[in-house]
Parts: structure tokens; C-alpha cells; sequence
């Protein structure tokens, strides 16, 4: 049976080309690149080759660039630096009700070191509402978080608007772009954000890499002491090979754009949004029906459970996920649907399907094609139609 990823959201596969330039790194040129030696000496132009990469990605300065051990180390270090190296200032943080639980469970550790957090709401299709923002703010302000595009159902956040309420304030501003990055435009000074977090494996590069963008005068607190890597921001011998990936990523992610695999990928998702909600009755599109990641298709399908449309799409060869990986295998509904105003019930039939620049035209007919007797047979099953048909 032919396999087909539609799961990019969790995790893309390594591009061959990313693979390629990661190799010598592995086993010829393995210096230390902080040793004096040529060996070191060759890692380190090969980690700074990698970071003006990256770099030239964001509209970034090289020097603007952290690698860290990916999106959730980046989130970590962003939100508990900034607090704990501006604590003088005040103890109020601004974040939203859906972000990555990198994000959420940040903020909650802070909070029970006495931080005060801000969990904006957010409107039926995962919108933050400027006025929200510019009512939270308070002289205690230090930070506001918020996602570039949600991981489950893909929206995108009006970044530069909320960036300007920011800065108005004179307030740092971070964004989560782990989604985003390699797939749309992002120039950090259009967006008016002092740092950014992004992570190699979500745009075709290596797992466990990821970079901290952060704008030069930030104020922030290290939270990996040590040897004094990354100019003493971030302390540990450097991942070579994983950032030479990155770096390469990066560089294909700029070629991607330019060329317009991206939009390609915006055709195949609507094509399989349409083709799905034309065939199938009760299911409603999750997110923002423009305003979307590339490849994001969120759907829930009334009267059935998501686990269960897992394995029976596992069964006919498609990979998808139902909310995020991280939390799929807890019983407990998304709480990004619960926060865009789902009922649990519903928020429970949800099926992510996230396309990437592999999938192709046949590939979304198949998954058309199959998904309606999928849905038709557990609905026959569902006990939920039933008690619902009861109360009507
Ligand atoms: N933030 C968002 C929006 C994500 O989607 C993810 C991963 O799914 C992360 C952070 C965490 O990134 P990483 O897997 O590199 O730790």
C-alpha cells in the first residue's frame, strides 16, 4: 500500500539536499568549532555560513541569531529570559489562549513564581483582537507572545498590527513562527518583533535545531549557563551538524518562496478543503478560511471521534493527526478549538490534515475519495448521533 504524509505540521522529512550538506559533518569535519585548530576552525565558518543563511531568512543580523535546541527551547528562553531579566520593570506578561504548550506552559511556570499572565481570547476563526491587546497592556507589561500561525488550525495572527500596539508601549514583543518560517515571508523589522522562535524539522530540516531570533538591546537572562557559547547566550557546544542543516533548510526555504511551491501548496489544500466539505455533510473548516498556513486543512466531523478517523485513514495509507501531536493520546479536547468556541463534543471529531511541498494532486484525490465511506461507516457507529437524535 502506498503511504502518504499529511502530518507536515509535526514534523517534515529532511530534504535530500539538507542531508547532503549535514553528512561531512557526521564524520570528516567533526571539529569542535570553538578549537583553534583548522578542524574547529572549519566547523565554525560552517556554523557562521548557517546562521548568515538563516539570518538573510528573517531579515535578520547574523548576530541576531541563537541556535538553540529547537522551537520549544527558543519559547523557553525567550519568555522566562525576558521575565527574569526584567522583573525590576514589572511581572505582567500577554500571550493568547492557543499557543504551543511550550508558550502556555511557560507562562504557567511563571506565573507560579508570581508573574501575572494575560491569556487573550481569540475570535471563531483563532483571531487576537487588537483592542484585546491594547486594553491588556499595563505599566507592568514586559512581554507579549503571541503565535505567528496556530500549529492546530492554522491561522495567522495580523503580527505587525499587534507589533505596532507593542512597541507603542515600549514593550517586547516575541512571536512563536515554528509554523511559519520557510513558508511564508518574514522580515522581523516589517513585523516590529524583538524575538522569534522557529525550529529546523517543521521546514524540511534536521529535529532538535532551532533558533532564537533576538533583536539586538534585548534584555534577557541565559538559562543554559557554561562554556560561554553563542557570545554567552547560550552555553553548549554547538550541534555542527544540525545547524549546517538548518542553515541549508533555510536556504532552500528562500528558493521555495521565491519559486512558489508554497502557493502550489495553497492549491492543493483548498482543493482538498472543497472537495471534502462538498461530499461529506456536517463538517465544518477550523481557522481562517484565507488567512491560513499554506498547508493547514483543520476540520471537525460531526458525531465522530478523532482517534478513531486516525486509524481507519492509518489503515488506507494516510497520516494525519487529530489537534497537535504533542497532545494527541490525552483524552482532553484541543483546547485551541475549546478556546475558538467549539463545544467539546464537536471539538472532539477533529482532523488535522497538513500538506507539504511533496504531496501531490493524486495523493488529495485519494484522501477525497476515501474519507467519505471512513466517516459514513463511524458515524454508524457513534453512539454521539444517536444521543443527539434522542434530543432532538
Ligand atoms: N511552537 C509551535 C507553534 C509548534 O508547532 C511546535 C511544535 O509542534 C513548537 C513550538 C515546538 O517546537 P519543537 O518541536 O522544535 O520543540
Amino acid at each position: 500500500m502506498k503511504r502518504i504524509y499529511m502530518d507536515h505540521a509535526a514534523t517534515t522529512s529532511m530534504d535530500v539536499e539538507v542531508v547532503k550538506a549535514m553528512e561531512p559533518y557526521f564524520t570528516l569535519k567533526y571539529g569542535n568549532p570553538n578549537s583553534i585548530h583548522s578542524f574547529g576552525q572549519e566547523a565554525r565558518e560552517a556554523v557562521e555560513e548557517a546562521r548568515g543563511k538563516i539570518a538573510y531568512l528573517i531579515c535578520a543580523n547574523p548576530a541576531e541569531i541563537i541556535f538553540t535546541a529547537g522551537g520549544t527551547e527558543a519559547d523557553n528562553y525567550a519568555i522566562k529570559g525576558i521575565a527574569w531579566a526584567n522583573q525590576k520593570k514589572g511581572n505582567h506578561i500577554i500571550t493568547s489562549k492557543i499557543e504551543h504548550h511550550a508558550v502556555l506552559h511557560s507562562c504557567q511556570f511563571l506565573e507560579k513564581q508570581g508573574f501575572k499572565v494575560t491569556y487573550l481570547p481569540v475570535d471563531k476563526y483563532g483571531l487576537i483582537d487588537l483592542e484585546d491587546v491594547k486594553k491588556a497592556i499595563t505599566d507592568k507589561t514586559i512581554l507579549v507572545t503571541i503565535m505567528h500561525a496556530n500549529n492546530e488550525i492554522g491561522t495567522i495572527e495580523p503580527i505587525k498590527e499587534i507589533g505596532k500596539v507593542v512597541k507603542d508601549a515600549g514593550v517586547y514583543f516575541h512571536i512563536d513562527s515554528v509554523q511559519t518560517t520557510g513558508h511564508i515571508p518574514i522580515d522581523v523589522n516589517d513585523l516590529g518583533v524583538d524575538m522569534l522562535s522557529m525550529s529546523g524539522h517543521k521546514f524540511y530540516g534536521p529535529n532538535g535545531v532551532g533558533v532564537l531570533y533576538l533583536r539586538k538591546e534585548t534584555k534577557i537572562i541565559n538559562l543554559i549557563d557554561g562554556g560561554a557559547q553563542e557570545k554567552n547566550r547560550r552555553s553548549g557546544t554547538e550541534n555542527v551538524a544540525g545547524i549546517v542543516g538548518l542553515g541549508k533548510a533555510a536556504e532552500l526555504a528562500e528558493k521555495r518562496l521565491a519559486e512558489g511551491t508554497e502557493d502550489r501548496v495553497v492549491k492543493l489544500r483548498d482543493k482538498l478543503i472543497k472537495g471534502i466539505t462538498d461530499k461529506i455533510e456536517n463538517v465544518r473548516l477550523n481557522g481562517h478560511p484565507t488567512n491560513r498556513l499554506p498547508g493547514n486543512a483543520n476540520l471537525c466531523f460531526e458525531f465522530i471521534e478523532g482517534e478513531s478517523m486516525l486509524l481507519s485513514l492509518d489503515m488506507e495509507g494516510v497520516a494525519a493527526s487529530s489537534g497537535s501531536a504533542c497532545t494527541s493520546g490525552s483524552l482532553k479536547a484541543s483546547h485551541v478549538l475549546l478556546a475558538i468556541g467549539l463545544p467539546p463534543e464537536i471539538a472532539h471529531g477533529s482532523l488535522r490534515l497538513t500538506l507539504g511541498k511533496d504531496n501531490t494532486e493524486e495523493e488529495i484525490d485519494y484522501v477525497i475519495d476515501i474519507l467519505p465511506g471512513i466517516i459514513e461507516k463511524l458515524r454508524a457507529l457513534s453512539p454521539f448521533k444517536r444521543n443527539w437524535e434522542g434530543l432532538k
